[in-house]
């Protein structure tokens, strides 16, 4: 009998469903004290198991859960000096903590990217009960590059499935339409009004 698949320890258990009417709540970071903290005004969206090698994940993950939120909606509370970009190189600038290593928030600062004005955000950095439920797994295949055996892709992908979690090798379908919907109005082959 093999392993059982440790997907994150926030799905491992099964998915607990989110609240629609749920108000935002604090990240925190790993830090014993003197922790960074990151307010979210309100719900966050896409909320999904990724499977990449650069999205945070706690140790001994398979996967990271990760959701989008409306910059806007995304305010640090507490240290933020505490704050570095991890790749400046990265679309995504993910802020960590340079105590702890966990990220924070990432940030598209390119503005013609498809999901600039969306902040990427770990929800289990709170304590606070009624987040989005993961909808998804993104990039599964990619956590073979992370190390994970390609022989136990297939569990991998049965047990998401087994949690409602549906697995791709990149984004949803709706968000790579989206992507691509914004890549048409760019070069102008759709022309319909956004
Ligand atoms: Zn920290
Ligand atoms: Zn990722």
């Amino acid at each position: 009998m093999a392993d059982p698949v440790r997907l994150h320890p926030a799905i491992d258990h099964g998915i607990r469903p989110g609240d629609e009417a749920f108000a935002g709540g604090t990240l925190r970071c790993h830090c014993d004290s003197e922790k960074v903290e990151v307010r979210i005004d309100g719900q966050v969206a896409h909320n999904h198991a990724c499977g990449c090698t650069r999205c945070w994940k706690p140790e001994g993950a398979l996967f990271s859960v990760v959701a989008v939120v409306p910059r806007d909606r995304v305010h640090v509370v507490a240290h933020e000096e505490k704050l570095a970009v991890v790749d400046e190189a990265a679309t995504i600038r993910r802020h960590a903590c340079t105590a702890c290593g966990v990220h924070m928030f990432g940030r598209i600062e390119d503005t013609g990217h498809p999901f600039h004005g969306l902040d990427f955000v770990h929800v289990e950095l709170s304590d606070e009960p009624g987040w989005q439920a993961p909808q998804f797994a993104a990039f599964v295949s990619s956590i073979i590059e992370s190390g994970a055996d390609p022989a136990r892709m297939d569990a991998v992908r049965a047990r998401l499935r087994e949690l409602g979690i549906e697995p791709y090798d990149c984004l949803s379908p709706p968000l790579m339409d989206a992507i691509a919907t914004h890549v048409a109005r760019t070069s102008g082959v759709l022309r319909t009004a956004a």
